[in-house]
């Protein structure tokens, strides 16, 4: 079986640049997040426990998960959304599974942005952190969504500190210059992972 290194950084941080330079030196990236999104389109039995939790508007007439009521729903409401964090995490759990038993690389890499939130790295043979300074992930996010400082700010202040996860990390990258500097550290550390 492959070793597991689990891919993380806070919002703009550059994690999905990382795993497309990942990619590109031939290993493969499993992307939590988007999987997460059709898990909850595919899988029936998950579809069945978040109706059961939201009612049936949590899926609109063609079956398809209704993403804005959702979010609705939860909003201001942590205990429902850890209900339902509940019910989606383990099926992405075991998605991530089979996946990795499909797998032929000896290193592969989980992208997930709670990484050290959810202790998934516990499970994983080693963590790679991308981080830089706030106000250029900041800046970053504002030129790729087009949202205000003050937007990116709230959904920065919601994630886990910096600090705190450059103390779990086992290896960290500073995407704190540009595209070449970030690709060179990139291949530098996935080469010398053994
Ligand atoms: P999120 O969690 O918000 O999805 P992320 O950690 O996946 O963010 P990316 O999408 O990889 O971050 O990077 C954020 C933006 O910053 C992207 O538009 C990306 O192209 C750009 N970017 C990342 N690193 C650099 C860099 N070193 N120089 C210039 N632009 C960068």
């Amino acid at each position: 079986t492959p070793k597991i290194i689990g891919l993380t950084g806070g919002i703009g941080s550059g994690k999905t640049t990382v795993a497309k330079f990942i990619e590109d030196c031939g290993f493969p990236v499993y992307y939590s997040d988007d999987r997460a999104k059709d898990i909850v389109n595919d899988n029936e039995d998950l579809k069945i426990k978040i109706k059961e939790l939201l009612g049936e508007k949590a899926y609109d007439a063609n079956g398809l998960y209704n993403r804005k009521f959702v979010a609705e729903k939860v909003f201001n409401d942590a205990d429902l959304l850890h209900q339902l964090n509940e019910i989606i995490h383990p099926a992405v759990r075991i998605d991530f599974e089979n996946w990795v038993k499909k797998q032929t690389k000896y290193l592969v890499f989980k992208e997930t942005a709670l990484l050290f939130e959810l202790k998934l790295y516990k499970e994983c043979y080693k963590s790679l952190l991308v981080t830089a300074e706030d106000n250029i992930r900041t800046k970053r996010v504002m030129d790729r969504d087009d949202k205000t400082y003050r937007e990116v700010e709230t959904i920065m202040e919601k994630q886990m500190p910096e600090k705190d996860k450059i103390k779990l990390a086992d290896c960290i990258i500073y995407n704190n210059t540009n595209l070449e500097d970030l690709k060179e550290q990139t291949e530098k550390i996935i080469f010398d992972i053994e």
